[in-house]
């Protein structure tokens, strides 16, 4: 006979939901108590620490799924620690014999939790982990050969032929607590938002982060956002794109009960609207899938070649960059954005990134790092994965020689300069011809627009057609070591 379980610990952390949550549901299965946990892990060197912009959002996360708890008789109990010592202290203090919790993917965490569980196993414990955080389990997606993906399209073509993800599973409406709650640190202690400078003011009038927040998120998209999604997506201006990624990096909601919004739309919505968004959201499987397989995708070229690369180390360059200071607007304008909402448009991040990868030749690792610290999405595959992408060296990468020219992208994806206009307001007077090249306007218009260039706005830090040129001469030189 199994000895009677006595509380069910549910250890929560990119899974700050009630809804579709497995490991939660399993719990509950198991009859007993349960205590809801969130446990501050040291931070680590593999996944880096947790940025300042994800910090913020993870604040408002977990006072939002403590309220969901307490809603239903429960309550989140935070703890500060490594996971092993922080699960055993309360596994002795409430005498559950129960842990369960739903997989990460980042090799650190991924290090963690197999040591965890077998060391609970081995105590006599259960301990089961449960999926949830991808449509698809990393491991379960293989090629004809039994291998992992390396590209995008036969990657997409598998999870397509695989068929719907499975449907959601509804959130509890109540949990049975324990007799004694167990002690809990004050959200407040861990001092995750920011103070003198509150930075993060802007980040309140935008973002609802939670699991109520995510929901509402992917209604309003379903609504108006997807018609029209796959051409109007590029646009940085238009309302097109769903929002969704920081509430997914933290599993607020998940990508099935996002992909299961999308069956049953309206006709009126094309198909070719709702299949593209789709394929977006494999993209970030993929980036998981990626970094499942080869788990030094944040630290490494993933083509070796490129190791070889001259990159240039230069600070003011980097903190220009930094700061949308390189005097190419749309670039610029990215780079505000960032700042002041946590968030850029991905069209702009390509861009942004290009810029600083090929125009600048700065190591695409450092705009890595400033994304991860910025980004209230900010999720250790989907942007170590993006980074290599733009620059060349990662898996199924846009080649290098691809160098995004920031003032075409930026007439054809902002053609009325409206983006530019809200994260550049020292330019908005200038006609929508010179809007992307301050730099070429006439002398009159930009003392009519109240444009001083090198003051109110800064000229170019670099000649895009000679950086360029630089760019694909440093990479031919790679290329003719090979
Ligand atoms: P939508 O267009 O609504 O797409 C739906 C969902 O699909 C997104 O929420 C996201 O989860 C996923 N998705 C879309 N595009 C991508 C992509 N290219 N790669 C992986 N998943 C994708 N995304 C992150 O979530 N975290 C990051 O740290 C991150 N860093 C990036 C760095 C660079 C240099 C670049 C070029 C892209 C990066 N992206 C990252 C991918 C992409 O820019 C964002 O996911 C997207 O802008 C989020 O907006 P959305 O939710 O409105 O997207």
């Amino acid at each position: 006979m199994p000895s009677p379980i006595s509380a069910t610990l549910v250890w929560f952390r990119k899974d700050l939901r009630l809804g579709d949550n497995r490991a939660l549901v399993a719990a509950i299965q198991n009859g007993q108590p349960v205590i809801a946990i969130y446990i501050r892990e040291p931070q680590n060197a593999e996944t880096g620490p947790l940025g300042a912009a994800q910090a913020w959002w993870l604040h408002h996360s977990l006072k939002s799924l403590a309220d969901a708890l307490q809603q239903r008789g429960s309550r989140l109990i935070l703890r500060s620690g490594p996971a092993a010592t922080v699960l055993e202290d309360l596994i002795r203090e409430t005498g559950a014999n129960a842990v369960h919790w739903n997989r990460r993917y980042d090799p650190a965490g991924m290090a963690i939790d197999t040591e965890i569980k077998t060391r609970l196993r081995q105590a006599g414990l259960e301990a089961r982990s449960h999926s949830g955080f991808l449509l698809h389990e990393p491991s379960q997606v293989k090629t004809g050969s039994g291998g992992p993906y390396r590209v995008y399209t036969p990657f997409w073509r598998a999870i397509e032929r695989g068929g719907d993800p499975p449907p959601p599973l509804a959130a509890p409406d109540a949990l049975q607590a324990p007799a004694n709650w167990p002690d809990s640190d004050a959200l407040e202690s861990w001092k995750l938002l920011p103070t003198k400078p509150n930075w993060a003011k802007s980040f309140e009038g935008i973002w609802t982060p939670g699991e109520d927040g995510a929901q509402k998120r992917l209604e309003h998209f379903l609504k108006v956002g997807i018609k029209g999604y796959r051409s109007r997506r590029d646009f940085p201006a238009a309302d097109s794109t769903s929002q969704l990624s920081a509430h997914l990096a933290l599993g607020e909601i998940s990508p099935a009960r996002i992909w299961h919004g999308t069956l049953d739309l309206p006709d009126a919505i094309a198909s070719e609207d709702i299949v593209h968004f789709r394929k977006e959201l494999v993209w970030r499987d993929f980036s998981y899938h990626l970094l499942f397989h080869f788990p030094t995708l944040r630290e490494e070229n993933w083509n070796a070649k490129f190791d070889g690369f001259p990159w240039v180390k230069n600070q003011t360059l980097l903190q220009a960059w930094q700061q949308g200071r390189t005097g190419y607007p749309i670039v610029d304008a990215g780079m505000r954005q960032l700042w002041q909402h946590g968030t850029m448009h991905n069209r702009v991040r390509m861009i942004a990134a290009s810029f600083l990868i090929k125009d600048l030749m700065i190591d695409w690792r450092d705009g890595e790092a400033w994304f991860r610290d910025t980004l209230v999405d900010a999720d250790p595959a989907s942007n170590a994965a993006s980074w290599q992408w733009v620059a060349g060296s990662g898996a199924d990468a846009s080649p290098f020689f691809r160098i995004f020219n920031p003032i075409t992208q930026g007439e054809k994806f902002d053609p009325d300069g409206a983006y530019i206009r809200q994260f550049l307001p020292e330019l908005a007077k200038l006609p929508n011809s010179l809007i992307h090249k301050p730099f070429e306007a006439p002398t009159p218009i930009l003392a009519k627009a109240g444009v001083v260039l090198g003051s109110t706005y800064p000229a170019p830090i670099v000649e895009h057609k000679l950086a360029r040129e630089k760019a694909l001469a440093a990479y031919k030189a790679l290329s003719a070591d090979d």
